[in-house]
């Protein structure tokens, strides 16, 4: 069996394990960082099947079970979902950061600022931003809604659209290019396709983990244990585990941010599939938990979307390139719940939508709809189920009157947060304002597990943040010990 021993182990490469690694590393102390995923190269993300299969956890189908069941993807890679994810950037208000009462606002803003320059977090030029944004922008000036383009980590995007299925030109500043690199630069061991799968002895400490590799069982020993597999695989890890719950909050409090799109039907073609498929948002209703955002899918994945059969789909079908959409997105007012995994799962997740929610994500898809006819289109397309096309605004009025039930909408999530709360009372929260177990003494999460509820915008700045001041934190007391 292979040993690893190191002064530091940090389990996960993602927004937050990177960030975590290269600090420490930088730091001069001694770091293994172990990966379940293989690395990539940009030429390695070939076609979306391919991505999906090897890129995405499950090949992709990981799913909150509840009324609708929401897809949650999640990264499997060096550099975690930040390979596939959309690279939006967008910092946490300063309101919702104070409410946590864990962090200096002023340090976490060196922090943010820190991690923005490394990743290139830019707002992203109006050419890059795709025909999704020029025909809604339209609608946006003739109804005075203001649309803006978003701040991403890119450096020379060649405008490929397909962000989520990996950067066949490395212009996305994820994970794998910017923070592994510096932490395996600064002397860290890493190793990829190591699954984390048990533990050594936890008394006060946590001495090591267990898993498997291609080459076989391996067990990795450590002072100090960084766990940042994501929200949903850390505390379903901890539960199977029996570790660091005597608040009893391990796997509770699981945000989301539910999410679902309009697509809208258009005479001048659109070709929403090339720029950048999140270039732009709206939120001019965050007041009520919304945000809009860009999204645009190649042909496959968008037409699997779309309503109808036979003759009238394949009609649709040909018409592909005239078709816009755009995401909606609603903070949670509700929460679900992670347990461990059963019949060899990383973990099971829990996700009832409320009502309130199921009403807002209909307020955002309405106002969105507007937009669209406002712009010109000539038919919507909701996904909703009484009413999945929307062809006049009368319709549109209809749709905003009809009762809807949660089970109603076909949602995605992609930002699950908040099963392993931080707080600065024992009782309220798994880690402390550290990012420390309250109950193992050597025990980090540095991940989305610990942002305490919906934070209302897209969340790998904000975990990238907090790992990056724990992390410093953290390398100052090692150093000085
Ligand atoms: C399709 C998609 C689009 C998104 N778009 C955006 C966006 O534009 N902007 C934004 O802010 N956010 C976006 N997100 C969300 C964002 O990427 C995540 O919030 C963020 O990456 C989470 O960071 P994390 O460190 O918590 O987990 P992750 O980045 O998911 O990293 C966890 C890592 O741990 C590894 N791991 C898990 N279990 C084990 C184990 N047992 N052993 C070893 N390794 C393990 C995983 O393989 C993974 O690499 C998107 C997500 C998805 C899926």
């Amino acid at each position: 069996m292979n040993t690893y021993t190191s002064r530091v182990l940090v389990v996960g490469t993602g927004a937050g394990g990177a960030v975590a690694a290269a600090l420490l590393a930088q730091a001069g102390l001694d770091v293994v960082i172990l990966e379940q995923g293989r690395s990539y190269e940009p030429e390695d993300h070939a076609d979306v099947i391919t991505s999906f299969t090897r890129m995405y956890v499950n090949g992709g189908v990981t799913l909150a079970l509840g009324n609708p069941p929401i897809p949650i993807p999640l990264g499997k890679a060096v550099g975690g979902s930040t390979v596939i994810n959309s690279s939006t950037c967008f910092r946490p208000s300063r309101e919702k950061v104070e409410a946590w009462d864990c962090l200096d606002w002023d340090l976490f803003q060196t922090s943010l600022v820190s991690v923005e320059e490394r990743i290139h977090a830019v707002p992203a030029d109006e050419s890059l931003l795709g025909g999704n944004y020029t025909v809604l922008k339209r609608g946006c000036d003739a109804l005075g809604v203001p649309i803006k383009p978003l701040v991403h980590n890119l450096d020379g995007c060649k405008k490929s659209g397909r962000c989520t299925f990996g950067c066949p030109t490395g212009a996305k500043q994820s994970m794998d290019r910017t923070y592994i690199p510096d932490a395996v630069a600064a002397g860290a061991r890493l190793y990829a396709e190591h699954k984390v799968t048990g533990v050594r002895d936890a008394g006060e400490k946590l001495t090591g983990v267990t898993g498997i590799s291609p080459d076989g069982p391996f067990e990795a020993r450590a002072d100090v244990i960084v766990l940042a597999m994501g929200a949903l695989a850390t505390p379903a890890f901890l539960l199977r585990h029996r570790l660091a719950n005597s608040s009893g909050l391990v796997g509770r409090g699981l945000r989301i941010h539910p999410a679902s799109r309009v697509a809208a039907e258009f005479d001048e073609i659109v070709d929403g599939d090339q720029g950048l498929p999140q270039g732009a948002y709206i939120d001019h209703w965050r007041e009520r938990g919304i945000m809009l955002e860009g999204i645009s899918l190649p042909p496959g994945p968008l037409l699997s979307g779309l309503p109808g059969a036979g003759f009238a789909f394949k009609e649709l079908a040909a018409r592909r390139r005239n078709i816009a959409t755009f995401g909606v997105m609603v903070s949670d007012t509700g929460a679900g719940r992670v347990r461990r995994g059963f019949a060899g799962a990383p973990f099971t997740a829990l996700y009832q939508l409320t009502q309130e929610d199921a009403e807002n994500l209909r307020f955002a898809m309405v106002r969105l709809g507007e937009l669209y006819f406002a712009a010109g289109a000539k038919r919507l397309f909701t996904n909703v189920a009484p009413m999945p096309v929307i062809a006049s605004e009368a319709e549109l009025r209809e749709f905003e009157r009809i009762p809807v039930k949660p089970g109603y909408f076909e949602l995605m999530a992609f930002h699950p947060t908040g099963t392993c709360p931080m707080s600065v009372q024992p009782r309220n929260g798994v880690v402390n304002s550290f990012l420390r177990t309250y109950d193992l003494t050597n025990v980090y999460i540095m991940d989305g597990a610990v942002i305490p509820d919906a934070l209302g915008v897209n969340p790998q700045l904000t975990i990238m943040g907090l790992a990056h001041r724990a992390a410093t934190l953290l390398a100052e007391r090692l150093q000085g010990a």
